[in-house]
């Protein structure tokens, strides 16, 4: 069986034992069925992980014990910002699983004016995400969690990025004309923004040009929103990070 990976936000040590209790050491005990002496993997997203094994468990709480520290390291070199329109429930859990699995370093759910959700119930979805994407970073093998960032109108994330230290700003949008003329020095950092599923409006991106934000095509076909970001930041990774063919 596959060993299970658990992100536990605290302090690790070998030797020491954590206690993991509610909806995480129901998911251990019950769907994954753990008893005592499995192997697990812990790690805390402060770099590197642990192999483990299950001290007890109980009714009430997992015990897990850390046995032998691994300082690996698999996060992407590149540095790449999501700016994500918010998309409907499974879509965009799709979308901020898929961008997980490709190394995206932060995540900003952003506000655009075509939104898919009633905005009373945009409130408790934050907690929802940063449990995707937990549970995302467990299953792919990441050593730190993406940030993901508080819900944000889209015109103060695109200044928010303007003021930040970035190298190169994209905005997926369908028939730019930016052509693909490397830039004269990689770029490190990159920020990129994904339109949700009635896409940008046009004031939407007459503000990102106007704030040095480069309309990107994916394409002559149109994808749905949660596979462009998957489609864009793999195309990074190609042209820019660790899919690109000095890394392979
Ligand atoms: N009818 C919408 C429009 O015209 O923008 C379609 C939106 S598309 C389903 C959702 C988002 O995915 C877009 O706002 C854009 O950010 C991105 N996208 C999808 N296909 C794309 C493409 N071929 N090139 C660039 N961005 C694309």
């Amino acid at each position: 069986m596959h060993t299970p990976r658990i992100y536990i936000d605290t302090d690790l040590a070998v030797n020491a034992t954590e206690l993991i209790e509610g909806a995480k050491h129901h998911h251990l005990r019950n769907v994954l069925r753990l008893k005592a002496a499995d192997a697990v993997i812990l790690f805390n997203g402060r770099g590197g992980e642990y192999t483990a094994a299950v001290k007890a468990i109980t009714k009430q709480e997992t015990q897990i014990t850390a046995l032998t520290y691994h300082p690996i390291n698999r996060e992407a070199p590149l540095h790449t910002c999501l700016l994500q329109g918010i998309l409907k429930r499974d879509a965009m859990i799709n979308a901020l699983q898929r961008a997980t699995e490709l190394g995206v370093s932060k995540i900003i759910p952003v506000q655009t004016q075509h939104l898919s959700e009633k905005r009373a119930q945009l409130a408790g979805r934050w907690d929802a995400w940063r449990a995707v994407i937990e549970q995302s970073s467990e299953q792919c093998g990441r050593t730190q969690l993406p940030e993901l960032a508080p819900l944000t109108l889209f015109t103060e994330a695109i200044s928010m990025v303007r003021n930040a230290d970035f190298d190169l700003q994209l905005l997926a949008h369908l028939g730019a004309t930016e052509s693909r003329t490397p830039p004269a020095t990689p770029p490190r950092r990159i920020a990129i923004a994904i339109g949700p599923e009635g896409g940008f409006s046009n004031a939407e991106v007459e503000f990102a040009e106007a704030n040095s934000f480069h309309a990107y095509t994916l394409g002559a076909r149109i994808l749905r929103a949660e596979t462009a970001p998957a489609a864009l930041l793999a195309h990074l990774q190609t042209r820019f990070g660790e899919f690109s063919e000095e890394n392979l």
